[in-house]
């Protein structure tokens, strides 16, 4: 301003609204957006640090994402979770863990799995209703009717409650792996969780 002063120009300063609704500025904003979303190289510019960590995480995850479509490996996780969208919180009890990392890769010590690899002569579970397999487990199995209550009540809730969802049906994959669900936040997928680490710890079937 002083500057500009010396040299003799005269600087007015005035209040104007903000650019929202001039038309041209619009769509400058949209062809910017649309060059960040397309093209990720920035050219004789700068870019703020949060924006560039956030370029490269969303450009890891898309590469990592088409790996794990073309994998011929994991293909009982990717079943379960065909889309990785949050990190899993592990429950903090070791043998918890394991089991349901196994319930995971459907790969566990159910009568299923077991008469699979030849270590059972039966696929049936010993309550002798159905194959003991994950959604039995999870699902079924009347050896478990006390505890699942509990499981069944809270992910019920959440999905009624929080996601606005009647439709959505109570499946392993669900309590397995609730962020499938791409309605529920990241505090719902925690509860949904826990609740399936509860149901787990409590049935004290080392899987
Ligand atoms: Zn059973």
């Amino acid at each position: 301003m002083h500057t500009l002063h010396s040299m003799d120009i005269r600087v007015s300063v005035a209040w104007i609204p903000g650019h929202r609704g001039i038309c041209y500025n619009e769509r400058a904003d949209v062809a910017a957006k649309e060059a960040l979303r397309l093209d990720t190289r920035i050219v004789n510019g700068s870019i703020a640090l949060a924006s560039c960590k956030r370029l490269v995480a969303k450009h890891i995850r898309k590469q990592w994402q088409t790996r794990w479509e073309g994998s011929a490996t994991g293909r009982a996780i990717y079943a379960r979770i065909p889309t990785f969208r949050r990190s899993i919180q592990f429950p903090h009890v070791r043998s918890c863990a394991v089991s349901y990392i196994r319930l995971l890769l459907d790969d566990t010590a159910l009568n299923a799995h077991q008469f699979r690899m030849g270590l059972s002569s039966t696929r049936v579970c010993e309550c002798g209703t159905d194959i003991e397999d994950v959604d039995h487990y999870l699902l079924r199995c009347p050896t478990y009717d006390s505890i699942r209550c509990d499981l069944l009540q809270t992910v019920q809730d959440i999905v009624t409650y929080c996601i606005h969802s009647s439709n959505q049906g109570l499946t392993a994959s669900l309590l397995l792996s609730p962020w499938n669900c791409e309605d529920a936040s990241k505090y719902d997928c925690s509860e949904m969780l826990a609740a399936t680490y509860q149901f787990i710890h409590k049935s004290t079937h080392h899987l």
